[in-house]
């Protein structure tokens, strides 16, 4: 067992606030990760959304060498839906239309660390209140 700080973003839903909603799959994620210790930067909303946008972008570059200062090596990604936000930026979409958007996006946000970081990317996408999958 090898414990390791990792770098977490997701979504800044108040229900994964403790004992919310979204905080058992949040932390069943942690775990299954061995992340005990986590950097947790911004409060963006949709998670990955932020990665489309090329101000966030800029932002991010920052919270990598931050990251990078503190040792950590792996950011893990956690999209949750359904996310209000990906309705926010791309208006009223069924579930498998925002299912493929999050793909996408996670894509994207895998792309920008891969280019920017030197940090192992892991993401996940957690479905309602008690799943989740592992996307890479
Ligand atoms: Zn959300």
């Amino acid at each position: 067992m090898h414990f390791s700080s990792i770098m977490v973003i997701r979504c800044g839903d108040d229900n994964y606030s403790p004992n919310c909603s979204l905080a058992k799959c949040f932390q069943d994620i942690l775990s299954r990760e061995m992340a005990t210790i986590h950097f947790l930067p911004g409060g963006g909303f949709g998670a990955s959304l932020e990665f489309l946008k090329s101000e966030c972008r800029k932002l991010w570059q920052g919270r990598i060498e931050k990251a990078k200062v503190l040792g950590i090596k792996k950011v893990l990604l956690i999209d949750h839906m359904p996310c209000g936000a990906y309705e926010i930026e791309f208006g009223k979409i069924t579930q498998e239309e925002e299912k493929e958007l999050h793909l996408e996006n996670i894509e994207a946000a895998r792309q920008f660390f891969k280019e920017n970081s030197g940090l192992e990317f892991i993401a996940y996408l957690q479905i309602g209140e008690d799943k989740y999958e592992k996307i890479c």
